[in-house]
């Protein structure tokens, strides 16, 4: 693997307008009221706004809060 020197890595997102895979240029992070982290950037190819959503968790927001909800009663009990 070779180091291009960036300071910030590549995310990929799909373009919708080219329709393919394209790394995100401009990439920011974002952080999202519900508490997610997103990568916010544009397309190499033709610019248009793309948006990836970095869920570190894959578990929707309902889930979420429903673990957080049972987690003191667990933590209690052991
Ligand atoms: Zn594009």
């Amino acid at each position: 693997m070779k180091r291009r020197g960036s300071k910030f890595f590549m995310p990929e997102g799909y373009c919708v307008k080219c329709k393919a895979k394209k790394e995100i240029i401009d990439a920011a992070e974002e952080t999202m009221k519900n508490g997610r982290k997103a990568i916010k950037g544009k397309c190499p190819t033709c610019g248009t706004v793309m948006f990836k959503i970095l869920g570190g968790k894959a578990t929707p927001a309902a889930a979420t809060a429903e673990t957080t909800k049972a987690q003191p009663a667990k933590t209690t009990a052991t």
